[in-house]
Parts: C-alpha cells; structure tokens; sequence
C-alpha cells in the first residue's frame, strides 16, 4: 500500500499560485466558456451575438503556471493561443441566482485556453482539440478582498512584444455573474472549480521559442515560453 489508504501513491493536487502569498489554490474543475466576445465569434465565422453559452472542460491537471515553458502540443499544426480572464470559486451549488453569484468567486487571474485550432475545426468533439496537458496556464490569482470584483479593464496579450489581441473585458457577451448562474444549471459548481470566460478576437498560432505575456486591468500577468513538441 502507498500511503493514506490507496493503492498507489495519489497524484498531486492541481494548484494555481496566489498573488502575494506562499499559499496556492487547490483546483477542482476547470469549466471553460467559448465564443464570448462578439469580434472573437465573427472572427471564427459566426454571426450570432447571444447565442446560449457554449461551455467545456479541461482536465484539471492542465494548470501551468506563470513562468514556465509550455511544450508546442502533439498531433496539432496550428497551435493557437486564446487570453482569457479566469474566475475562481470559494463556494458553489446548482442553479445559483445571478444577484447572489459574485458571493462564490475567491479572486481573478490571467489564462490562456490553448487551443489545437486545426483539431476543434475537424468535426470531432473538442476533447481533444482544447483538453490536453498543459493546456491551461494560469497566472497567479488575486483575492477579491484585494482587487474587488472585475467587470471591465483593458485585456491583452503579446507574442514576442507585438500585440496579438486586444479587448476590454466589458465587451463579454455573457458577463461573469450570467456565466455563473447559468453553468450552475448544468452543474454543482464548488469550491476550487475555475472558470475561463472566452477570449476576445486576435487568437492567432504560437511556435516554439514564442514568448506570451498577457495582461488584465488590475491583475496580475501570465508569462509562457513555447517549447519545443514532445519527441
Ligand atoms: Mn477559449
């Protein structure tokens, strides 16, 4: 027997660091929203402005933080990144009213959904065009107690310095307490579940050797290196 009662060792628990502090959050689940700025959906071919949300999960061990080197994905030819604000719960339930919603986030942070746009593009489920390893890096969290709750701001990310995408987070189609409400239809939200809210338009491919920096009003950035694909 390993330890703790099970019959291997059990794996580590997947952490996002937090802003100012040795202490880190523990994830549960990683929801995921899509096509939630209007110039992002135009930009992948739609043309509908409040579509119900569209929403997925990553394996919560996709977490990568601030700082590291993130592997160019396997089987993919046009790995693209999509910047995002992620949202991170203290507390949950099924079917939570919108005015009551903000009471369950923990703090914000600055996300990427990377993405195998070839593969979410091929007509399969997007398993595994946007739920694979490392697909999820996160920088560190900040409190709301600190930063307060974000509802607009300046959202950005850089490739090598020059500015890929561009937005404000007032232009999410679904704003964040909406996300809330209605993923918690789907879904008992609980504490530790994360939730990325959609990129704006500019999601572009990476290559090995990339650095991204992306930056949101009031939080704290997200810096990755591309590394070269797994042999
Ligand atoms: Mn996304």
């Amino acid at each position: 027997m390993a330890s703790n009662g099970f019959v291997i060792e059990a794996p580590e628990q997947a952490s996002i660091a937090v802003d100012g502090s040795s202490e880190r959050f523990p994830v549960r689940r990683i929801y995921c929203v899509g096509r939630n700025y209007v110039a992002h959906v135009r930009e992948m071919g739609g043309d509908e402005e409040r579509d119900p949300p569209i929403f997925f999960q990553k394996p919560t061990d996709a977490v990568i933080d601030s700082g590291s080197t993130v592997p160019y994905a396997t089987i993919t030819e046009n790995f693209h990144h999509e910047m995002e604000m992620v949202i991170a719960l203290k507390s949950g339930g099924y079917n939570i009213a919108e005015k009551d919603a903000l009471d369950h986030i923990w703090g914000y942070g600055a996300s990427l959904d990377m993405t195998r746009r070839d593969i979410q593009g091929s007509g399969k489920p997007w398993e595994i065009a946007k739920s694979f390893d490392q697909s999820c890096p996160c920088g560190p969290l900040s409190p709301v107690e600190k930063v307060g709750h974000i509802s607009k701001g300046a959202i950005k990310l850089t490739v090598n310095g020059e500015t890929t995408q561009e937005s404000d987070i007032s232009l999410l189609i679904w704003r964040v307490p909406e996300i809330i409400a209605n993923l918690s239809t789907y879904f008992e939200l609980k504490a530790g579940d994360i939730i990325l809210t959609g990129t704006p338009h500019g999601v572009g491919p990476v290559k090995p050797g990339d650095t991204l920096v992306g930056t949101i009003d009031g939080l704290q950035p997200l810096s990755i290196t591309i590394g070269k694909r797994p042999a």
